[in-house]
């Protein structure tokens, strides 16, 4: 199989599909030949000296990767050029929001047998090609880093001659992936961290990451029952839970140094929990990083690419938080697309994609022109 990895070219991506580890393993043994589009992997760090080295075949331009490869691997869904390169029958990996159905269309349209990896089911199987899970876990790392970077005082309690500098105090909204690696990585600066979660198994492990719990309790037996989620995913709140939380929230975002939020909920447009009213009430100079800018934001101030800045609190809403630290960004999304490459590659190397594989079924969003996911 003739495998394909063109540049990304949404603007802001730095993250490449293949890395020269995943080019090795993917042309060992000879079965596929890799051709990788010069220069695809530098805003990553990764030298095409480097591709060639591992076995990878390069290319000058996306026209001839598209033209020559039967498998396309991306990060991004593609952009209007790169629908015009795809063609009937090829196959087509990466990111490609599978909730964006105009998107789907247009990609249906092109023929090509489209694989969105966000959709994989979130089963120990799906662990290694997890790519929500691997992406996340970077960007809850990196938000702490620039909620650091933008805040005006230390992260950690400091004793010196000059007098003590009290540690911050950092909220985090939603307790996910990014969520707990935000936790770990303020733990790690030396922050006084809370956390709240909709999900009731949220609270165990912001616990156990030496945070303390922000409690919002049930008062129905249905409240508890959804906000027990599905298949690992938040549901959609009740209003009276809801307006509880946000009562919670604004008491201690008023005690915040910073406020990292990432609740989303599948599907949806992110769910509001920091009101302008709480900003409003929050210290001049505390920091929010609203990780969910992308889905309309947690706090409705915040502006994708943007940090801004209102009632004194600067607020940063980046919409690629990975894409910032991208190499190991791309090192892990790679193995990602290595591990799901085993469903539809067989081992001489041919197309092999396995249609019954619940994995496979639940990520095929396109095929033989049609959309095959409807929401
Ligand atoms: P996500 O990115 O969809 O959402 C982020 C968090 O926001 C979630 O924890 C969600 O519960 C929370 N949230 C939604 N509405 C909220 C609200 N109103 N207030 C507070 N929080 C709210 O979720 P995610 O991080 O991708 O994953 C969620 C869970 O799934 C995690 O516990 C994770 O460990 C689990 N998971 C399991 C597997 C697996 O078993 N294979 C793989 C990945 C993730």
């Amino acid at each position: 199989m003739k495998v394909g990895a063109p540049t990304e070219t949404r603007p802001g991506e730095t993250r490449v599909a293949a890395t020269p580890e995943t080019v090795k393993k993917l042309t060992a043994g000879g079965a596929n030949q890799v051709l990788l589009q010069a220069g695809a992997g530098r805003r990553a760090s990764f030298t095409d000296e480097a591709y060639a080295a591992s076995g990878a075949t390069l290319v000058e331009d996306a026209t001839r990767v598209y033209g020559l490869a039967e498998l396309i691997l991306k990060v991004r869904a593609p952009q209007q050029s790169e629908l015009a390169l795809l063609r009937k029958g090829q196959i087509l990996l990466g990111m490609l929001d599978p909730f964006d159905l105009d998107g789907l269309q247009k990609l249906a349209g092109t023929g090509t047998t489209a694989f969105a990896l966000e959709a994989a089911p979130r089963i120990t199987r799906a662990q290694s090609l997890d790519v929500l899970s691997s992406q996340a876990n970077i960007a809850g790392y990196k938000a702490v880093i620039v909620a650091a970077s933008h805040y005006g005082r230390f992260m950690s309690m400091l004793m010196t001659a000059a007098g003590t500098v009290k540690a911050a105090r950092v909220v985090v909204l939603g307790a996910g992936v990014a969520g707990l690696q935000a936790i770990a990585t303020a733990r790690r600066l030396g922050a006084v961290v809370e956390a709240s979660d909709v999900r009731p198994a949220a609270k165990e492990q912001i616990e156990s990451l030496g945070a303390r719990f922000i409690d919002v309790p049930f008062e129905t037996e249905e409240e508890r029952e959804i906000a027990q989620g599905t298949g690992g995913y938040a549901r959609p709140m009740p209003a009276a839970w809801m307006a509880r939380q946000a009562a919670l929230v604004a008491e201690r975002c008023k005690q915040a140094d910073i406020v990292i939020t990432t609740a989303l909920i599948p599907g949806r447009p992110a769910p509001v929990l920091v009101s302008e009213a709480t900003v409003a009430s929050m210290k001049p100079g505390s920091v929010i990083v609203d990780m969910a800018v992308e889905r309309g934001g947690n706090c409705p101030l915040s502006r994708p690419d943007q940090v801004i800045e209102a009632h004194g609190v600067k607020i940063a809403g980046y919409t690629n938080l990975p894409g910032q630290v991208p190499t190991d960004a791309s090192a892990l999304y790679a193995r990602n697309l290595l591990d799901f490459l085993k469903l539809v590659i067989g081992k001489d190397g041919a197309p092999a994609i396995q249609r019954e594989d619940e994995i496979v079924a639940a990520c095929m969003v396109c095929d033989a022109h049609n959309v095959l996911r409807k929401k």
